[in-house]
């Protein structure tokens, strides 16, 4: 049965620009609850703990440094089929492959700076979403 939860960041570049709140505002009005959420930064060590699925690859170290430079929102999301609809929502990593209408159409700058993260499996949201919120940090 698919999971109701996935985990989300509104990566650096989009929370410098003041993106957060239209983003935010378009989850919500696609149908996700915010059932956690906070403002904070990671460290690039964090950020290579959180990608360390993607260290073999050769744009790891940019997105670690990327990733801690500047605040990011941090969420948990709920909604029937949360991974997949919320992959939808924000459409292809590469903006210049992502369908119109998407969060990432339209506010990611590059592959690298697209905006937000949308975890890609059941199993990952878990992961990730833990990995940010304690038990009491989000809503039961
Ligand atoms: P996602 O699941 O759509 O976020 O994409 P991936 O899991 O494949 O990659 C994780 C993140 O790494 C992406 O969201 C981008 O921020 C970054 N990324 C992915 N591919 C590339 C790339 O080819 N070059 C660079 N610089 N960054 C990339
Ligand atoms: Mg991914």
């Amino acid at each position: 049965m698919a999971s109701n939860r996935t985990f989300t960041m509104i990566k650096p570049d989009a929370f410098a620009e003041g993106h957060s709140g239209a983003i935010l505002k378009m989850i919500e009005e696609a149908g996700f609850k915010i059932v956690a959420i906070k403002a904070t930064q990671l460290t690039a060590e964090l950020a290579g703990k959180f990608y360390a699925v993607h260290k073999e690859r050769p744009f790891y170290n940019d997105l670690c440094n990327y990733m801690s430079s500047g605040p990011i929102i941090a969420a948990i999301l709920e909604k029937d089929n949360a991974v997949t609809d919320f992959r939808a929502l924000i459409g292809a990593t590469n903006p210049a492959d992502a369908a119109e209408g998407t969060i990432r159409k339209l506010y990611a700058k590059s592959i690298e700076a697209n905006a937000v993260h949308g975890s890609d499996s059941d199993e990952n949201a878990e992961i990730e979403g833990s990995f940010f919120f304690s038990q009491i940090e989000r809503v039961k």
